[in-house]
């Protein structure tokens, strides 16, 4: 009987982890932290007879744990070409911000290169003698991949993180998975339902063009990592006058790099080439203090105000009615971002900042809502049990709620809880 237990993503999100065991074989599927101070990780595991990692993607909650396994283990890291170089650069950054308080060191993240095994969607490798793995499009960000495992005559489905819809920068999650057991999936958004993404994108362009237009600058704070390369094509597609300058600050610089070599997980890489090939790029604070002076469309991190450039760029621009700032996810209660949301006002390092600037959101999801999860986990032929992992404890419990109505198995996983089948 193979036995799966459940690391992390317990009714939280952060630190991903699953630990696939069969006879005296094992393997891990995502090791992810959890920001918390100091940082979060799952238990660890014995790596003995560790027969290989896959990563589902890139973002830290999935990753960010994996140097501290890979030192002490020989065993291949599988994942597709653009999360390893995208791991490898949100590693080095965490790195850099929370050296002291982590486990594992620069040598151990050059691991993720060294021990890194080629792996492409849709395509069979074995995982020891007794672990077959397949990676399918999640959809979620450039590279990302729902992780599908072969043991014991059954079949595990990891969806990781997904979006069944399809965006400027991915082409949404692979439709008609084949047979599963078990399905192993993220709830995050089980409770809510996105706006349609033209209504969305035509509210963003709408809000920028009025801004620039009266003479203003458009902040828009997003993370460095898909979200500020889907912004830059969403303006390229609807035309955004050339003489608007876009600016680009912070890691998307390095990203968008990485991604124009990877072009084969890019819905059109043609469109990010010429997005790309128009944003100026914001080397350091002087930049940054002209490229306010002039009008256009800065788009920085942080995506909820919480550091990063974004807080330099907010305190040029907050009091000017003229500008604007523009939120793209969604802003957890208690961040910057939230607070400015709902009253206008907000504290940036230590002092409060009524803001005159105008403020908006529009969400762009790189997750399924309550009705893509449900349609897509319903669509999975062979009537699989599911688990539920990755989101608040009431969204895992809503999902659970909703599978079950349409009278499948559903069950909320809890941390270091083990499985058999
Ligand atoms: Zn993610």
């Amino acid at each position: 009987m193979a036995k799966l237990t459940f690391l992390g993503s317990c009714r939280e999100v952060g630190r991903s982890g699953f630990f696939l065991e069969e006879k005296d074989e094992s393997i891990l599927i995502d090791y992810g932290v959890k920001f918390t101070d100091p940082p979060l990780f799952p238990d660890m595991i014995p790596t003995d007879n560790l027969q290989g990692i896959a990563l589902t993607h890139a973002h830290l909650d999935h990753s960010g744990g994996i140097p501290i396994i890979l030192k002490e283990t020989e065993a291949s890291l599988f994942c597709t070409p653009a999360t390893r170089d995208l791991s490898i650069l949100l590693l080095k950054d965490m790195y850099k911000i929370s050296r002291t308080r982590l486990p594992f060191s620069l040598k151990d993240i050059a691991l993720v290169r060294r021990q890194y095994q080629a792996t492409a969607y849709e395509e069979t490798m074995p995982m020891g003698m007794h672990f077959e793995m397949t990676l399918f499009n999640a959809g979620h960000i450039p590279g990302s991949a729902m992780v599908s495992i072969r043991v014991n005559g059954k079949r595990v489905l990891f969806t990781g993180d997904f979006n069944a819809t399809e965006s400027h920068l991915n082409a949404g999650a692979r439709k008609n998975l084949p047979k599963h057991d078990v399905v192993v999936t993220e709830s995050t958004y089980a409770r809510r339902i996105n706006p349609p993404r033209d209504t969305t994108e035509q509210a963003l362009i709408e809000t920028v063009i009025e801004t620039v237009e009266r003479g203003g600058t458009a902040l828009i704070p997003a993370f460095g990592v898909g979200r500020s390369q889907e912004i830059m094509c969403i303006l390229e597609k609807n035309n955004l006058p050339a003489k608007y300058p876009i600016y680009i600050d912070g890691m998307a610089r390095a990203v968008n790099d990485i991604l124009v070599k990877h072009p084969q997980y890019l819905q059109s890489p043609h469109a990010l080439q010429k997005a790309v090939g128009r944003a100026r790029i914001i080397n350091d604070n002087r930049d940054r203090t002209n490229a306010v002076k002039g009008g256009g469309v800065i788009i920085s991190p942080a995506g909820m105000l919480k550091g990063g450039a974004s807080h330099l760029y907010f305190k040029m621009l907050y009091d000017d009615p003229k500008n604007s700032i523009i939120f793209v996810s969604f802003q957890i209660p208690g961040t910057p971002g939230a607070e400015l949301l709902a009253t206008k006002k907000v504290d940036v390092t230590g002092r409060t900042f009524e803001v005159k600037a105008e403020v908006r959101q529009h969400h762009l999801s790189s997750h399924s809502d309550s009705r893509g999860l449900l349609d897509m986990l319903l669509k999975i032929p062979g009537e699989p049990e599911f688990y539920l992992v990755h989101g608040e404890s009431e969204s895992c419990d809503a999902l659970a709620e909703k599978l079950e109505k349409k009278g499948r198995k559903a069950h909320v996983a809890e941390r270091n809880e083990k499985i058999g089948f």
